[in-house]
């Protein structure tokens, strides 16, 4: 029987310093809503960023908003008030836990950042590059604060990405132009869009090579880690503030590596998350491997956050490339290909993949593919059943006991 031992959590140092950007980041939120001096655009995690910070917005992420509802485990309260309005509970229960905030005024923002409510939107941006539940919450949104919605309509499934493809989602982009000069009351510069597009970029590849650090033997960060760090990667992609971050997070995560720390003390055992995290077990799932010297150090979730396509001389294309060229929006045979690259990468033992119950988009296991993985690669995967933020889809006890059923069997294979 694999034996858990106990846990001795390793701080990153970089920790504090990123507590105080996404703070400043917040209160600057609250402070323009409050006053009006500066226009704020809400946008999809995935959604088109660089050109609303070009156009002098202030840009709020309500799936990060989601994450922190899943991470302090209120959401499971908060979603039947979305439920009542006719939100179904199988729906995305960021959509769900989010509105029911709304609603109640609740907000782990308030605990985090001394902020009080999300800041009200001058304009909703969304991507459907991702899902189509997206543009139905930012549509509750924009009824309710009877503001714009605009967005571009990726499609999805998409295989090899071509010119057509990009041609046509990098004129939906910069047809947003147009309104948001008006909404905003600013011109559209392009030596400034340049620049938060080249801004964006560094914070990409600063961000993957934080994540590829991981490669290494033993692993200095754990996918649980990644999934606190990547805050910047999503709130403060295209500013100086997120390349500064990555750039100090990169150096301590290289001096561990330089001198051999382990994220997870005796690493025996290499994992890859696929899916979403269980925001509201994130400590548990990180303490139960750590438990068993196993590491989950990499995860196509962190990697969602990549977007090295940017280039500041090509911004509309490179945008439609970047935002297109992603794991979610590709088929299952692109998906496959990506995930052997990364089993390589990160000399991977095991996937675990969580079948989230009410994101269909990021639960990878449903159409077999853990089994094709397997077949070809020989490496074996565990389905974890769960959810991002409804906590009532999760058996702590059963993901415990498969778990570590799975480790057995990776012993056993030895
Ligand atoms: S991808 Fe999934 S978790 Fe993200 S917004 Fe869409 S349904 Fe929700």
């Amino acid at each position: 029987m694999a034996e858990e031992k106990k846990i001795v959590r390793k701080n990153i140092m970089a920790t504090r310093e990123m507590g105080r950007i996404m703070t400043e980041c917040f209160q600057e939120l609250d402070q323009a809503a409050k006053t009006g001096d500066k226009k704020i655009a809400w946008c999809t995690s995935v959604g088109p960023a660089e050109l609303l910070l070009a156009m002098g917005f202030l840009v709020y992420y309500p799936e990060n908003h989601g994450a922190m509802l899943g991470s302090a485990r209120m959401a499971a309260d908060l979603i039947p008030h979305a439920n009542a309005l006719g939100y179904s509970p199988d729906i995305c229960s960021y959509l769900t836990s989010d509105i029911g905030s709304f609603l109640t005024g609740e907000t782990p923002l308030k605990k985090a950042f001394g902020v009080e409510t999300v800041p009200k939107p001058d304009v909703l941006v969304f991507n459907t590059n991702q899902c189509r539940d997206v543009k139905d919450w930012f549509g509750w949104y924009a009824r309710k604060f009877n503001a714009p919605l605009l967005g571009v309509h990726t499609p999805r499934e998409i295989g090899e990405v071509t010119d057509d493809h990009l041609h046509s989602i990098s004129k939906e982009i910069e047809a947003l132009v147009e309104p948001l000069e008006k909404i905003s009351g600013n011109k559209f510069d392009m030596d400034k869009f340049k620049k938060v597009v080249a801004l964006s970029r560094e914070c990409s590849e600063l961000w993957k090579k934080v994540l590829e650090t991981a490669a290494s033997t033993p692993a200095p960060i754990t996918f649980f880690d990644g999934t606190i760090h990547m805050g910047p990667a999503v709130v403060l992609r295209g500013t100086q503030q997120a390349v500064d971050y990555y750039k100090l997070l990169l150096k301590e995560l290289e001096e561990r590596v330089e001198n051999g720390v382990a994220a997870v003390d005796g690493e025996r055992f290499r994992l890859y998350w696929e899916g979403m995290p269980i925001w509201g077990r994130l400590r548990a799932h990180s303490e139960l491997f750590a438990g068993l010297e196993t590491c989950v150090l990499a995860s196509t979730y962190c990697n969602s956050w990549i977007f090295t396509q940017l280039d500041p001389e090509d911004p509309f294309k490179s945008m439609a490339r970047a935002y297109t060229e992603l794991f979610i929006v590709r088929s299952e045979d692109i998906k496959e290909k990506y995930m052997e690259k990364m089993i390589d990468l990160f000399k991977i033992d095991g996937i675990i993949y969580h079948d989230a119950k009410t994101c269909p988009n990021n639960s990878n296991n449903r159409y077999g593919m853990p089994q094709r993985l397997e077949e070809k690669t020989g490496v074996p995967s565990l389905v974890i059943n769960g959810d991002l933020n409804d906590m009532r889809c999760v058996s702590d006890e059963q993901t415990k006991t498969n778990i570590e059923a799975f480790i057995e069997q990776l012993e056993e294979n030895r």
